[in-house]
């Protein structure tokens, strides 16, 4: 019998699929972890066991595990139920093989066909082994050879029964006058895997001496993308978080002989620069982040290029660089494995080497360079968010120009704070905290019901709009109903906030969320309160004004009254409204 959907996720653990991909933290009943599907500094990424579900309270992206993969690997919905059935050994019905999937497996085919190819050719395992690459290594990373002769593709395609339109759509093989070729003959090829250890793509070095271009990889297609792929992470990703760094080389032989040499920590781009997507996808797995790239001109400031980027990202990047006229190929092949634990432990943040290259290049002896200096690093500076670290960079700057620490700081004034804290104001993130703590737990309704009505004083509209339905249906029932009370609600913004508060304050103990309650009310009580005396006031000066004497003494007395109000304790009192 084949599973249902019900089934599947019955058995599934969000938490086993999310954290694949995501490092995740426990944070009272839920864990988080930095949001895959948009850019943060902070976690707000969330995953709630006893739910089941993901949210997160920065993009809104949420759902159960189903969803998590749909979104994360980009397949459809049939494709994440398969991908989830091998995962926990279950059947779930299926439909014809979709087209992931079919060009997955053509690629895991070609791969293979490709392999078996190398097996075969003296020229290519000569040319592997002249470079260092051992027999070990070509084994687990698949590396193969496409040779160049036409017919090949052509038993390939007839022998592997594989359709020839999949092997279009990958890219790898193309038409011409009427025949197949694939775009790698004569290269050795090297797998490129996801996190899955799916082939996604390839890249291919020529092996012949003038052969141009050196490397050549699949075209971008449904499956592979060059700004996300990293060559390498699936054998390397668990080694990564262990470590809790990794370094990040630029070509495949790179990796290869670090990997040979035990160096488990890396990744390779595809000879391209770093881009966003590929730190994000590491960051899933560490927050320090370390470029060994070439150490000439070239290769430096393609790193600084990434400064911001790193900021931007709260990522701790560094950089090692090289001895100049080496890689990190030729490096640990020629002077050894010593050499480069020894480069690795003189990593540098790559905020310092930005400085250094700043400095050299507008000078700080005079006012202008000195200027110039300061407002290329600036930037970079304020988007420290760590306090400490800040504060020795101002101070460096400091010693670097002669300006004073102070007016570093003033210059940063009005910049600082998280943005998105920005947009919300400390009463309004109260006011959904309350929310999530009475959806979690009515029942504290019942011992604020003489307050119901300071509800009015809300100032946030949609927080007030939910507390009223909170009380409403509260009073009705008896009860609240999460799933039934998100079913009542209108609009977007107000089934967002309900989702949200819910999740968000999971992790109270009944004796927190009792008094989250109640110092809210209280609060709202104070406001209230301070709302009246605002209006006394305004009165009285009016009052004043015409010499209403009478007016003014009524005045006075109901001002008396209400500061008497904001002193006292207004639960022990009770019923205000
Ligand atoms: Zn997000």
């Amino acid at each position: 019998m084949k599973a249902t959907v019900e089934d599947l996720l019955a058995r599934i653990n969000i938490l086993d699929i999310v954290s694949q991909h995501v490092k995740l933290r426990r944070a009272g009943k839920n864990f988080v972890g930095l949001c895959p599907f948009h850019k943060e500094k902070a976690p707000s990424f969330t995953v709630n066991l006893e739910k089941q579900i993901y949210y997160c309270f920065g993009c809104h992206e949420g759902g159960n595990a189903i969803n998590f993969l749909m979104k994360y690997e980009n397949l459809t919905f049939q494709e994440a139920l398969e991908n989830l059935g091998s995962q926990y050994g279950v059947e779930v019905a299926r439909r014809s093989g979709t087209k992931r999937t079919s060009a997955l497996d053509a690629l895991s085919k070609l791969a293979d066909y490709y392999h078996q190819a190398l097996k075969r050719s003296g020229t290519a395992q000569e040319y592997l082994a002249r470079r260092g690459i051992d027999t070990h290594i070509i084994n687990e990373f698949m590396i193969g050879f496409s040779d160049r002769t036409r017919c090949d593709m052509k038993s390939f395609l007839k022998d592997s029964g594989l359709s020839q339109d999949i092997l279009l759509s990958t890219g790898v093989i193309r038409m011409k006058d009427g025949g197949v070729y694939d775009i790698f003959r004569g290269r050795i090829i090297i797998p490129i895997l996801d996190v899955n250890g799916h082939v996604i793509g390839f890249g291919g070095r020529t092996i012949d001496k003038n052969g141009l271009p050196k490397y050549i990889n699949s075209p971008e297609s449904s499956v592979f993308s060059k700004r996300s792929a990293l060559f390498g992470i699936d054998k390397t990703r668990k080694c990564i978080a262990e470590m809790n760094q990794v370094f990040i080389v630029e070509g495949y032989f790179d990796f290869l002989s670090l990997y040979k040499h035990g160096f488990k920590n890396i990744v390779a781009t595809l000879g391209t620069a770093v881009t966003e997507g590929q730190l994000a996808r590491l960051r899933n797995y560490t927050d320090n982040i370390t470029l060994m790239l070439d150490g000439d001109e070239a290769g430096i400031k393609s790193a600084l290029r990434l400064v911001s980027l790193f900021s931007d990202m709260d990522i701790n990047g560094s950089m090692v660089a090289l001895p100049s006229g080496h890689d990190p190929d030729s490096l640990v092949r020629d002077e050894g494995t010593e050499s480069v634990t020894k480069i690795i432990g003189e990593k540098k943040a790559i905020l310092d080497y930005f400085f250094d290259y700043a400095k050299n290049k507008y000078g700080v002896n005079t006012l202008e360079g000195k200027m110039a200096f300061i407002k290329s690093v600036m930037p970079h500076v304020e988007a420290i968010r760590d306090t400490i670290k800040k504060r020795l960079y101002i101070k460096r700057l400091s010693d670097l120009t002669g300006l004073e620490e102070q007016h570093l700081w003033e210059g940063m004034k009005g910049k600082e704070g998280d943005d998105a804290l920005k947009a919300e104001t400390p009463t309004n993130i109260i006011g959904r905290r309350v929310v999530g703590v009475l959806l979690n737990n009515p029942d504290l309704l019942r011992s604020c019901s003489s307050q119901w009505g300071l509800v009015d004083y809300i100032r946030d509209q949609d927080t007030k709009t939910i507390l009223s339905r909170i009380v409403d249906c509260f009073e009705k029932r008896k009860e609240l109903a999460l799933q039934s009370f998100v079913q009542t609600l209108e609009t977007d913004a107000l089934k967002d906030l309900v989702l949200r508060s819910s999740l968000d304050t999971a992790e109270y103990d009944d004796l927190e969320a009792e008094r989250v309650v109640i110092d809210y009310f209280r609060y709202l009580e104070k406001n209230s309160i301070k709302e009246e005396s605002q209006r006394i006031t305004e009165k009285l000066s009016e009052a004043e004004k015409k010499g209403d004497n009478e007016e003014i003494m009524k005045l006075l007395e109901r001002k008396r009254e209400v500061l008497g109000l904001m002193k006292s304790n207004p639960m022990e009192r009770g019923g205000h409204a």
